[in-house]
């Protein structure tokens, strides 16, 4: 995490309470910018992920992790074929 670029910008990457859809996609863009200059974005990502952690990490929203992390657990379900097709 020290070597993340958004230090001292937490108000990009945590809403403030009673953030409107517009507000959030816009503040969202701007995180997602950051977070696509970052050299850490892959660990993360992953860290945000495996902690469940809320909030805009590694380029990615609370519900593209949901859904990161959906896809993965059907891939580990469906066996080892499947989830070697879902890499790369
Ligand atoms: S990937 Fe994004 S959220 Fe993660 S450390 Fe880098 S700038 Fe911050």
């Amino acid at each position: 995490m020290s070597d993340g670029i958004c230090q001292g910008q937490t108000e990009l990457f945590f809403p403030p309470f009673g953030e409107q859809a517009d507000a959030r996609a816009a503040r969202e863009a701007v995180a997602a910018s950051i977070c696509g200059e970052c050299p850490v974005t892959e660990e993360c990502r992953s860290y945000a992920r495996h902690h469940r952690e809320q909030g805009f990490w590694g380029g990615e929203n609370d519900e593209q992790r949901v859904e990161a992390r959906r896809r993965s657990s059907a891939r580990r379900a469906a066996g080892p074929a499947a989830a070697a097709v879902g890499r790369g």
